[in-house]
């Protein structure tokens, strides 16, 4: 944020310089996947985060932390709350707000039948920002601080989202979707080269913009032609070390992977179609990768690619699970993180998700632990990412993103989790009950963006 900006906000929406947030503090700093688990987090029982110009300054326990820093002010105290780094949404779609929760019966019928007609809508840009108005209230009533999102064809449903994203400070990425085949008329791109070129104008306009950032989105195999996946290609490299995505979809569904075998017949499999285009990189995000070869995980490890489970998705739609256990194969291991995959996805919760992945696990007999979920909803999100220097943990000099969760957020709740000790076990409870307001506060860059017990529940970064 830049100076001047901070000269524009004032009364009582000023942010001291330096304040501090009281309450229990939990934090990631190494994968418990490959790492013992007690050197993978921090817990404070009464601990202290020092935030000043929406980065962390400290953190710790209240009574060394405040020491260290005369002339803190403590903002807010937290009791019987949780504050944790906000959570990383690898995977969603933005533009599918309006249609979730929709009847379906596959993948591709549920596309065709509900998603299609409803990003069409998205020409339009007042619905685009209406959409993008709701969505972000949800995301961040969840406690989602930075999401990696779909919009859908249109240049107006990109600018309505990052024009949001502004308005509230966050870290975002998304990007213009490319498709120029096997979809509706509506929705598809008219010609290969000028979507490519469409989508690297509003790269031009949007990416390093505040903390918005650009991904090139083919929406997958099947609905981009040979040449639009080259161009995508060739953008996504040129554009690699400015930090610019790849962000697509992978490996979902049965009828889905025939499909691009029938279309790419020289490719050796769903994930080389990928690769052939060059769109393959250590910024290429693929989601759900359910029903994976072997030589798959391979080409997505040596390319370094992250990937996104989207467990409330995989039940949704009944086509593939993810297996995290083959994802993080020591042998050759791929970043992950959690998705909602809203709309295929149920719910804009990365919390409730966790519940989700742990059955999802289940029904192959593999359960993820507490701690396993909660570091990829965070630290393990931003990395998949390539943002763990920034974002995803409660760290010095990070951007001071974070969720508070309530540990009482209802009378149940507070009851059951008395039969708890630990504070993973606690968190474990919170995740299977999925209740919808477990997170009490939103910190986006420091400034307090979401209180659930606030009249105003909402507030804007920017006031202009
Ligand atoms: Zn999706």
């Amino acid at each position: 944020m830049t100076s001047k900006k901070k000269h524009i906000q004032s009364g009582k929406d000023e942010v001291p310089t330096m304040k501090g947030i009281r309450g229990q503090v939990l934090t990631f700093k190494a994968d418990p996947f490959f790492h013992d688990e007690k050197d993978c987090y921090d817990f404070y029982p009464d601990g202290l985060v020092a935030v000043r110009d929406g980065k962390i300054l400290d953190v710790g326990h209240f009574e060394e932390t405040i020491r260290k820093h005369p002339g803190l002010t403590v903002t807010d105290t937290y009791e019987d709350c949780v504050i944790m780094p906000g959570f990383v949404d690898c995977h969603l779609h933005y533009v599918q707000s309006p249609m979730i929760g929709s009847y379906g019966d596959t993948l591709l019928n549920w596309l065709n039948t509900y998603t299609f007609p409803t990003e069409a809508k998205f020409k339009d840009k007042s619905f685009a920002d209406m959409t993008a108005k709701m969505f972000f209230r949800q995301i961040l009533s969840q406690g989602t601080t930075t999401a990696n999102v779909f919009a859908t064809t249109f240049a107006e449903s990109v600018d309505a989202f990052f024009e949001e994203s502004e308005r509230y400070g966050t870290r975002m990425i998304s990007g213009k979707v490319l498709q120029d085949r096997n979809l509706p008329d509506q929705l598809r791109d008219r010609s290969a080269e000028e979507s490519v070129m469409a989508s690297e104008s509003l790269m031009t306009k949007w990416h390093g913009r505040g903390r918005q950032m650009y991904a090139v989105v083919p929406r997958f195999a099947p609905t981009s032609t040979d040449a639009q996946l080259r161009l995508a290609g060739e953008l996504y490299r040129s554009h690699l070390d400015e930090g610019v995505y790849m962000h697509t979809h992978l490996d979902e569904a049965e009828n889905e992977i025939e499909w691009v075998a029938s279309l790419f017949p020289e490719a050796m499999s769903y994930t080389d179609v990928y690769r052939r285009f060059g769109l393959l990189g250590p910024r290429s995000v693929m989601a759900h990768c359910c029903l994976m070869e072997e030589a798959e995980w391979q080409m997505l490890h040596d390319h370094g690619c992250g990937v996104a489970h989207c467990p409330s998705s995989n039940l949704f739609l009944g086509d593939g699970q993810f297996k995290f256990w083959e994802a993080k194969d020591p042998a050759r291991p791929c970043r992950t993180g959690i998705g909602t995959d809203v709309g295929g996805g149920t719910n804009f919760s990365v919390l409730r998700q966790l519940g989700e992945a742990y059955k999802v696990g289940m029904l192959q007999s593999q359960s993820l632990s507490a701690l396993k979920g909660f570091y990829m909803a965070t630290r393990g999100g931003a990395a998949t990412l390539r943002l763990e220097d920034r974002i995803g943990s409660i760290s010095p000099g990070n951007e001071a993103d974070m969720a508070v969760i309530d540990l009482r957020p209802t009378e149940f709740a507070e009851w059951r989790l008395r039969f708890s000790e630990s504070i993973f076990d606690k968190l474990f409870v919170l995740q299977t009950l999925g209740l919808d307001n477990t997170v009490k506060a939103t910190y986006v860059g420091g400034r307090k963006v979401y209180d659930r017990d606030r009249d105003e529940r909402f507030s804007y970064a920017d006031k202009r």
